[in-house]
């Protein structure tokens, strides 16, 4: 990708150097005595109780220091926001011809741990969205992951990889992720799996549907970028990472689809440029 001169997002909230800590659930010692001493003063203790109570809440604590990146990772920032950018444009554009008005996502920035309103998550399982706040999360530590753990290198890769996350972001949008989960509370887990594979490769498909309007308007993909695209859908398929981590594949617990269904997916986006393609759910064959 060519990112010079392109506009970067705003929408980017930088909590790297941050670590999510666990500050206790319901009244300190000090904050009972704290109410029982307003009560006996003949207070009415109640509009303390917000200050006297700890609320069960992860907070994220600063480091005494700003995060110090390296020219590599400012380098990786700017791509990021260069491609949170575009998905902006792409969808702003996208989304009202399906009767839905687009709200940008925000896009978190994180180092070793993070607390979504999904809860805490640690680097290691990788970018993900939460639907509760509507953000993206990722640790840059992932890129490296990508190209050196499963072999997917270059900057299109991790677009891709941003892409696929707003993909799950358009779906909470226009309702699939809700209507998708109802229907798994009702379900067995082989098939609830299913359907959440199904997800999975309609965001495949939407990331693809992202990367033709880049390509086609605003020139943003160079030559060797689709295949940096399809290298990444191929090396971050549930069969590829079974096979890395466990050694064997189990079908029955893909969660994101086969590296050959991923590429699929992305590449119909990628051709036809047109959501309404992306109907996994409706597809016969995966
Ligand atoms: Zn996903």
């Amino acid at each position: 990708m060519d990112i010079r001169g392109r506009r970067k997002s705003s929408n980017i909230e930088d909590r790297r150097g941050m670590r999510p800590v666990r500050t206790g659930v319901g009244l300190s010692i000090g904050g009972v005595l704290f109410l029982v001493v307003l009560s006996l003063l003949g207070i009415n203790p109640l509009p303390f109780l917000g200050v006297a109570t700890k609320t069960p809440e992860v907070q994220m604590q600063e480091s005494a220091q700003p995060y110090q990146e390296s020219p590599q990772e400012a380098k990786l920032r700017e791509m990021t926001a260069v491609v949170l950018a575009d998905t902006e444009e792409t969808w702003n554009a996208l989304l009202p011809q399906y009767g839905v008005a687009y709200q940008e996502p925000t896009l978190v920035l994180f180092s070793g741990a993070v607390q979504s309103a999904c809860g805490t998550a640690e680097s290691a399982m990788g970018p993900f969205y939460c639907p509760l706040d509507q953000k993206v999360y990722i640790d840059m530590s992932f890129y490296d992951d990508l190209s050196q753990r499963f072999g997917a290198p270059g900057d299109f890769a991790q677009a891709y990889v941003i892409a696929h996350e707003v993909g799950h972001h358009v779906q909470n949008l226009v309702g699939t992720a809700e209507k998708v989960q109802a229907a798994q509370q009702r379900m067995p887990k082989a098939q609830a799996n299913e359907l959440s594979v199904r997800m999975e490769l309609q965001a495949d498909c939407y990331a693809g549907v992202w990367a033709h309007h880049a390509a086609r308007s605003r020139q943003l993909l160079e030559a060797g970028d689709v295949e940096e695209g399809l290298g990444a859908a191929s090396a971050i398929g549930d069969d590829r990472i079974q096979r890395e981590t466990q050694g064997r594949v189990v079908p029955d617990a893909f969660t994101h689809g086969s590296s050959e269904q991923r590429v699929r997916w992305f590449r119909r986006g990628l051709e036809t440029g047109n959501p309404a393609d992306c109907d996994t759910f409706a597809a016969k064959q995966l």
